[in-house]
């Protein structure tokens, strides 16, 4: 197999990075590439901007699916790639190019290397945000093609090539977005006791959920809460009639993300009452965690040592999200870190993942996939 092809592919899709849902040009050139496989030895089906392609087993037990997300995201590109995004404001800042290079390789593969069982390739839309993973999950063709153990990697930048790594059970955080608004009186700023100013209120608030994970959360159960914006008021002379925040939370556990959800809500009532204002409260985007199937973990981790020359290890839990955690609820399975070793973390502007990476994720997986069907 010309494993230039993949790289090639990966410089192609990144010069043309796409939002959720809209990542048409994505999709094209996917199928443009999977309608020049033979079409005897597949089928395909679109849902949205995403792509399923199934690959018959020529003796199937079962059905093992792989997937990649597709999307961008909304940052300006600063490497100085020859390939860089043809789209301003737009890049594949977390790999995703590289994660649909990797599919396209494995793909190719076993339509010129069947298994006995069946192989589902899923080309997931919007992992970013909204979120492809749940409305696809209940979609007709996947539904008609849902496979019994379900794979995905993700890149690691801080990793070298011919790393992986991963661990049995909760491998990503659950997240939740926090957006709080508040609505009181604004007035000049000489008469106080005739407005209601939101920036006193917004300032207690932010203090008091700060308190949530140092007094309310067991210190065994990792919790995040994290307030990356606020906004009040218009000029220093006016009482702010308005303010606003908006933060993320990240837990471990799922009786973790609930208690602090309930802790938020009844601090927000506090403040309600306590600065006779209004709040509205809206959860965002949220995503379940990634929880990898234990034994299929173990028994990837233990093949991987034995029959492969790459640096295996365990990791620790990452507090960042993916929506791959929806498909592992429904059917087990697991992800991996893979190594592109590049100083820049995900979802940074200079962001440039070792393509050496994409011929190691193709053996790697193809070999594994191989076995697991024998
Ligand atoms: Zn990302
Ligand atoms: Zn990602």
């Amino acid at each position: 197999m010309e494993v230039d092809r993949f790289i090639e592919l990966r410089r192609q899709l990144h010069q043309i990075p796409e939002l959720g849902f809209q990542e048409y040009k994505t999709q094209q050139l996917l199928l443009d590439y999977i309608q020049s496989l033979p079409q005897d030895r597949l089928e395909l089906e679109t849902w949205r901007t995403g792509i399923l392609v199934k690959v018959p087993g020529y003796r199937s037990r079962q059905c093992i699916g792989y997937r990649t997300d597709i999307d961008g995201l909304p940052i300006e590109e600063q490497t100085d790639y020859e390939f860089r995004s043809q789209h301003p404001g737009h890049m594949h800042a977390c790999g995703h190019d590289m994660h649909m290079a990797i599919a396209l390789g494995l793909l190719t593969h076993f339509v010129h290397h069947p298994i006995q069982d069946d192989l589902l390739f899923i080309f997931q839309p919007a992992e970013e945000g909204p979120g492809g993973a749940l409305p696809m999950l209940t979609s007709q063709p996947f539904i008609r093609w849902k496979p019994d153990q379900i794979f995905a990697l993700h890149v690691a930048p801080e990793y070298p090539v011919g790393t992986i790594s991963t661990r049995p059970g909760i491998l990503f955080a659950n997240t939740s977005e926090l957006n709080i608004h508040l609505t009181g009186k604004s007035g000049h700023g000489a008469y106080p006791h005739q407005g209601n100013d939101m920036v006193v209120a917004l300032t207690q608030l932010v203090t008091q959920l700060h308190s949530i994970v140092s007094r309310n959360v067991d210190p065994m159960d990792s919790v995040v809460l994290s307030i990356g914006k606020i906004e009040a008021g218009e000029k220093e002379n006016i009482i702010a009639g308005h303010a606003s925040l908006n933060g993320t939370i990240r837990t471990l556990s799922l009786p973790g993300m609930e208690k602090v959800k309930n802790r938020v809500s009844q601090i927000l009532q506090g403040i309600q009452t306590s600065f006779q204002c209004e709040a509205t409260l809206d959860w965002g985007s949220n995503y379940l965690q990634v929880k990898n199937d234990s034994l299929i973990t173990e028994a990837f981790l233990d093949w991987a040592r034995k029959e492969t020359q790459l640096q295996v290890f365990e990791c620790n839990q990452a507090m960042v999200g993916e929506d791959f955690g929806y498909f592992l609820e429904e059917i087990p399975g697991m992800m991996f870190w893979l190594g592109v070793d590049t100083p820049y973390g995900l979802h940074h502007p200079k962001l440039q993942p070792n393509e050496a990476a994409i011929p190691v994720a193709i053996q790697l997986l193809s070999q594994y996939f191989t076995q697991l069907s024998k």
